[in-house]
């Protein structure tokens, strides 16, 4: 892997990088504010080596995608374990954007843009058959225009590998997938489940219910409650995103169509 990003230019070099302020605490290492050659960027470091080896592999494939709403890799460095280096969201993760400003700051229409976003960058990813497996909102970042991304795509593989059992977002999860079934239509339930924290202002989804209950009463039909003042359509959309079924699920498509048919009513109405 290694060689490969060298050879097609990912490799990037230390000297260029200035380490700046750590804006965020991920599973395996700190996230830093920096800049590379006058850009402002965000940096990972994972310093554990094996974990590091294998965020490499994961990162060779990272380069071969790219679009406006997946933050964007610049490339990595090979030293004090692995540096990855990205694009800056200075507006910082989805859920804490909508926690912090709330229903008097952040209309309708925004949290339609968002949620056009999250599906326009899904809809990419699922052209290239690619399976995210842990899409939610504290995966999602913002960027100064406002401009929702998704990140750890690719990254998500290693991390849900190197995470034991008990640390799958269950609440995030297509109940297949928590059988090792990950699929993109496993991708569908989740944005599912995202779509409702995104409209309830990043409330934490099942509220109340304990993890072993979510599981039980998933099987059993039961789903969540549209959040307060939610679009009737936008429920309907979360609702077919939990079908059982994961063939009756509608795809990223699908669901990027229906949301820019939905941005565009609300704007002329
Ligand atoms: P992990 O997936 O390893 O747990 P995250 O990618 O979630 O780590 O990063 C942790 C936090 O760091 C995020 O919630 C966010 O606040 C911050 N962060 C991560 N990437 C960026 C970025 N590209 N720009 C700005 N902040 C970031």
């Amino acid at each position: 892997a290694e060689d490969e990003l060298a050879k097609a230019g990912w490799l990037l070099n230390m000297q260029h990088l200035s380490l700046g302020d750590k804006i965020g605490e991920g599973e395996f290492g700190a996230v830093l504010q920096g800049e590379y050659i006058g850009q402002k960027v965000a940096v990972k470091n994972i310093r554990c080596d094996v974990t590091a080896q294998a965020f490499l592999a994961e990162t060779a494939a990272m380069t071969k995608v790219q679009h406006k709403n997946l933050v964007r890799l610049l490339g990595v460095i090979l030293h004090n374990g692995l540096y990855i280096v990205m694009e800056f969201m200075s507006k910082g993760s989805l859920v804490n954007f909508l926690r912090t400003r709330g229903r008097s700051v952040i209309h309708t229409g925004q949290l339609l843009q968002f949620s056009l976003n999250v599906s326009d960058g899904m809809d990419y990813l699922e052209s290239k058959k690619l399976v995210h497996r842990d899409l939610a909102a504290r995966n999602i970042l913002i960027s100064k225009d406002n401009v929702a991304k998704i990140s750890d795509f690719g990254l998500a593989k290693v991390d849900l590998k190197c995470k034991d059992l008990t640390r799958i977002p269950i609440k995030w999860t297509a109940p297949e997938a928590l059988k090792h079934n990950f699929s993109t239509k496993s991708d569908v339930w989740s944005f599912g489940v995202l779509l409702w924290e995104i409209f309830s202002y990043g409330r934490a989804p099942y509220p109340k219910l304990s993890l072993k209950e979510v599981c039980e009463k998933i099987e059993k039909g039961y789903r969540m409650e549209a959040p307060e003042h939610c679009p009737p359509s936008i429920c309907i959309l979360m609702n077919s995103c939990w079908e059982m079924d994961p063939g009756k699920r509608p795809s990223f498509k699908k669901l990027r169509e229906k949301l820019e048919k939905e941005l565009k009513a609300q704007q002329e109405g």
